[in-house]
């Protein structure tokens, strides 16, 4: 078996990651919680793509949420 260097393993699990980023803002995520908050905890780009991500979704929210109680 071979082994993948380790940055090279860690690309592969950013790759993963990131995947799986748009399940996790929608509840939706099923598979391994704890791997992906490992992840996000010691990768400082997930982690700001993940932010981001979330403040994209949340202010899209806000933004539709306030046009349906204008109308
Ligand atoms: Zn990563």
């Amino acid at each position: 078996m071979k082994s993948l260097h380790p940055i090279e393993h860690h690309r592969q699990n950013c790759r993963d990651v990131r995947a799986e980023m748009s399940d996790h803002i929608d509840g939706e995520f099923e598979g391994d919680r704890k791997a992906f908050e490992r992840h996000i905890h010691w990768c400082p780009n997930c982690w700001r793509i993940l932010r981001n991500l979330r403040l994209t979704v949340t202010g899209l929210r806000r933004l539709r949420d306030r046009a349906s109680m204008d109308s």
